[in-house]
């Protein structure tokens, strides 16, 4: 838990948050700013800054991650028609939030990557 971060004050509930998904490792909520018809953000409970940051240790918590986003996929009806999972790591790629999280995009056609 970092104080100064939003993504830890939402999983806290000390600010609000759309959350649609959560259990003892994961946390999941809809972004703010969506960039998509569906844009969810997947996020490991405890604070790890970026993907740079993890360890071996954090191999199961990176699949679980995964496998959530495939869930809520299908919850949200885009399993079929698709989807894209985004991570941004560091200023060069361009992450805003220093919580480690994953975008889960879909919902309409997505366009090609920079
Ligand atoms: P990044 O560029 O770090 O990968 O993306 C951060 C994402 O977090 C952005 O898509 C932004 O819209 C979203 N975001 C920023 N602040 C908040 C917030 O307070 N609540 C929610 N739900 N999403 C946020
Ligand atoms: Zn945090």
């Amino acid at each position: 838990m970092s104080d100064e971060c939003i993504f830890c004050r939402i999983i806290n509930r000390e600010l609000p948050g759309d959350i649609v998904y959560e259990d003892d490792r994961v946390v999941a909520f809809r972004d703010i700013n969506p960039q998509a018809p569906v844009h969810l953000l997947i996020i490991p409970r405890r604070h790890i800054p970026t993907l740079a940051d993890v360890s071996d240790d954090d191999t199961e918590l990176l699949g679980h991650i995964l496998q959530v986003a495939n869930v809520l996929a299908g919850k949200f009806d885009v399993k079929k028609s698709g989807y894209r999972i985004v991570n941004n790591c560091g200023a060069d790629g361009g992450q805003v939030v220093f919580h480690l999280h994953f975008h889960l995009l879909g919902g309409a056609p997505l366009g090609r990557f920079a």
